[in-house]
């Protein structure tokens, strides 16, 4: 296939892992353990699981699957606060597939359908936009969520309902933000990354400039990617590059699609409509100053959180599951008693376990840390 193919060629993928290899060696000189290097985002971790890359890679390089993946890091309190909003009468709830399987503290908006509550799967925001024109007599609320790489589009349903004048029509915003969060895994202190693959999508909307604080404040390579096999490749050898020569620069892989500048439009769009939201809960990291963005005054009436009351609850994840620790890359999927056992795609414990792109998920659909071979212990 004509601009697919070339990215997934076994030929060049065999002649970039010998040289990871060989560069590897030499950064790994003097060290007693391994390079890390996290890809933070979920799309990465399902693309190194797809193609084996993991299993390409030499023993002096390790990859630790970061939080970027918006459905894994999804609290259990607003999933409830979902739930609520669904079962009043008057609302249609509107959200993508994946986010109807998250399990809240009292079930998922899947199970909630099943008793009754008014849940639909769209996809995309001008999905839900539609929906509320073809119903005037109810609510629909769109439940957004996603890194900046969504944002554009829930932005710009918010405007077109607005230029609409469309009454009906509102949003139950989780838009989270990237840099905050990277900072959050740079600021624990029991980070033990040498080096990052940032997400070429999130580029694409925000360009390079965002992520320059990792190479200049933290003194840590950082390569923007994109999502075929040979792009992560690629990546991995300028950052194993960047580590033997000691340097820590802000590098971008994915200039055949990231522009340094971003995308103009999708960014006026998002500063129209959205602003940084003080504190926002995550799952698994708990509260991260400006980690997330809210509606601004303007649209008010568009906001949810205006317009319907929320408890605000923080349930926090049941005691024997794993998800924080994963997400922090302390942990492994399979080094959680849960995974393969209570925990699985078909019926996830964690959210790491429901969208293709979390950890748990992928390890469990493509890794040779099979069930059986979980928690030899
Ligand atoms: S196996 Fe399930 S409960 Fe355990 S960390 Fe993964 S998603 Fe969370």
């Amino acid at each position: 296939m004509k601009y697919v193919d070339e990215f997934r060629d076994p030929k060049t993928a065999k002649k970039l892992q010998r040289q990871i290899a060989h560069v590897a060696m030499r950064a790994c000189e003097g060290r007693e353990k391994p390079l890390q290097i996290m890809e933070f985002c979920g799309g990465h971790t399902h693309t190194i699981f797809k193609y084996g890359l993991e299993q390409m890679l030499p023993n002096t390089l390790e990859l630790v699957h970061g939080p970027g993946c918006p459905v894994c890091v999804l609290p259990r309190g607003r999933v409830d606060d979902c739930i609520n909003l669904a079962k009043c009468d008057e609302v249609i709830l509107t959200t993508f597939g994946d986010a109807m399987r998250v399990p809240g503290s009292q079930g998922s908006l899947l199970q909630a359908r099943a008793d009754g509550a008014d849940v639909r799967m769209v996809y995309s925001p001008m999905d839900a936009l539609q929906l509320a024109k073809t119903h005037p007599e109810r609510e629909v609320i769109f439940f957004a969520l996603g890194f900046e790489t969504t944002m554009p589009a829930t932005a710009l349903t918010v405007l077109q309902a607005a230029r609409e004048g469309i009454r009906n029509f509102s949003l139950f915003c989780q838009h989270i933000t990237t840099a905050p969060t990277l900072r959050a895994i740079l600021d624990d202190p029991d980070m033990h990354i040498d080096g990052f693959l940032a997400p070429g999508h999130v580029g694409m909307v925000i360009g390079e400039h965002p992520f320059d604080f990792v190479s200049k404040n933290y003194k840590k390579p950082l390569v923007i990617t994109g999502f075929e096999p040979l792009d992560i490749l690629q990546a991995l050898l300028m950052l194993v590059t960047q580590l033997e020569q000691g340097s820590s620069l802000l590098q971008n892989q994915y200039k055949r699609i990231v522009n340094p500048t971003g995308n103009s439009s999708g960014l006026a769009a998002m500063d129209a409509v959205f602003e940084p939201r003080p504190e926002n809960q995550w799952r698994g990291l708990g509260s991260l100053a400006q980690s997330g963005v809210q509606m601004r005054s303007a649209f008010s009436h568009f906001d949810a959180e205006k317009k319907f009351t929320f408890s605000q609850n923080n349930s926090p994840d049941p005691a024997n599951t794993h998800c924080g620790a994963v997400l922090k890359g302390h942990k492994r999927p399979w080094q959680c008693e849960l995974y393969g056992k209570s925990c699985t795609p078909e019926n996830p414990a964690g959210a790491l376990m429901v969208s293709s792109e979390g950890a748990c998920a992928a390890y469990y659909q493509y890794s040779d840390k099979r069930p059986a071979m979980a928690n030899p212990a």
